[in-house]
Parts: structure tokens; C-alpha cells; sequence
């Protein structure tokens, strides 16, 4: 489902797996590499497949990502939001005028398509012929539909120590974005209690 694009779009902020943050979008190159890596999610409404980012593309898609993530942070409130730029999130205000600008640039009407013998889909109809302007516009509608519906309620900030992942909540009690997060929050945990338990004081943070 295209809705998931906003998690995808986020998540190009991540742990680099050495203490640090990288970001899939700090280059021309990187950006063309993530837009074919969303081909499938992309494929009713861009050929991302054959699209090379530029400049231009490259800080549209960014400033769409400041304002998701500005809106996830607002999603998982008042649990704390993803370290990675908790320090310098737009508001919502401003964020959701993004959004709502940059899927308006596209306008698309839905149409249905039902072959005889076959299955009905829907598909939207775009009266946008640059397919970057499209891109973005279908970032910002996947992030709308996102918060709009019911997973933005299961959106969670990892809080693993070094993570800054958003990710979305299969199951009951899931506090961590995957297992190898969960491996590291309970040995900080057990290494906190050790401290406390041998010198009565002093936590690392
Ligand atoms: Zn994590």
C-alpha cells in the first residue's frame, strides 16, 4: 500500500550502525537509489524505476521528509520522539501546510478499471505530466493517507539506545523496531541495575 511510502520516507533518517545518524538522501545519488528502491510502492502513480533524481527533486523529497517526521513525532506524543531531530521539528502547522501544498500540485482523479471476467481496481488519474512534481505529490498523499488512518495510532519511536527509527507496531507490547533493538535496550537495562545494584549510584545515561 502506497501509505506505507511515509514510513519508507522517514526511515531514510537511521542509525549508520557506529553511534552516528546517516540519511539515504544527502546526495543526488542516494536519492535516484531509494526512488528505485520504492518502485513497487510507487507503481500505480510513478515509473519510479526509470527516474534519476536531481537537486531540486532531491530537496523536495527532504523537506516532505521534515514535515513527516514532524508529524510522526506529533503521532507518538507524549512518548518522546525520534532523537535524530527531535531539536529541530518544524510545528504542525507548518508541517501539515506542506504536506497539504505538495500533494496538491498533482491533481488526480480516481478511476475504475474492471476488465470483463477480471477483478474491479481503482486507480487515480493524473493531470501532472513531470514526474517529479508526481513523486512528490505521492509522498505527501501516501503520508496523508498514514496519518490519516488507523496505523498512525501504532506508530512508535524506537527507543532502543542509538536507534532513531520510526516503525509501526505489529503486535501488543512491541517496543522496539526489530529483535537486534530489543537485544541492545535490555542489556543497557541490565547493565543500568548491575551499576546501580554494585556501586549505588551513578547511571549511565
Ligand atoms: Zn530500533
Amino acid at each position: 500500500m502506497e501509505r506505507w511510502l511515509a514510513l519508507e520516507l522517514a526511515s531514510t533518517i537511521r542509525h549508520d550502525g557506529d553511534g552516528g545518524v546517516a540519511d539515504d538522501l544527502a546526495t543526488v545519488k542516494g536519492t535516484t537509489h531509494w526512488i528505485h528502491e520504492q518502485e513497487d510502492l510507487l507503481a500505480d502513480h510513478v515509473p519510479a524505476g526509470e527516474l534519476a533524481a536531481d537537486e531540486s527533486l532531491r530537496l523536495g523529497i527532504i523537506e516532505l521528509r521534515q514535515a513527516v517526521r514532524a508529524l510522526f513525532a506529533r503521532a507518538v506524543s507524549p512518548a518522546p520522539p525520534s532523537p535524530a531531530d527531535a531539536h529541530r521539528l518544524m510545528t504542525a502547522d507548518q508541517a501539515m501546510a506542506r504536506l497539504n501544498t505538495a500533494a496538491a500540485r498533482e491533481l488526480v482523479a480516481p478511476q475504475i478499471d474492471w476488465p470483463a471476467g477480471g477483478v474491479p481496481t481503482a486507480r487515480l488519474l493524473s493531470a501532472e505530466n513531470d514526474p517529479h512534481v508526481r513523486l512528490v505529490a505521492t509522498l505527501a498523499r501516501a503520508a496523508i493517507d498514514f496519518l490519516g488512518g488507523p496505523q498512525r495510532t501504532q506508530l512508535r519511536s524506537c527507543t532502543a539506545p542509538r536507534c532513531v527509527r520510526y516503525f509501526v507496531k505489529s503486535h501488543g507490547r512491541q517496543e522496539w523496531c526489530k529483535p537486534s533493538c530489543g537485544n541492545r535496550a535490555r542489556a543497557a537495562r541490565h547493565y543500568r541495575r548491575q551499576r546501580t545494584a554494585t556501586d549505588g549510584g551513578s547511571v549511565p545515561s
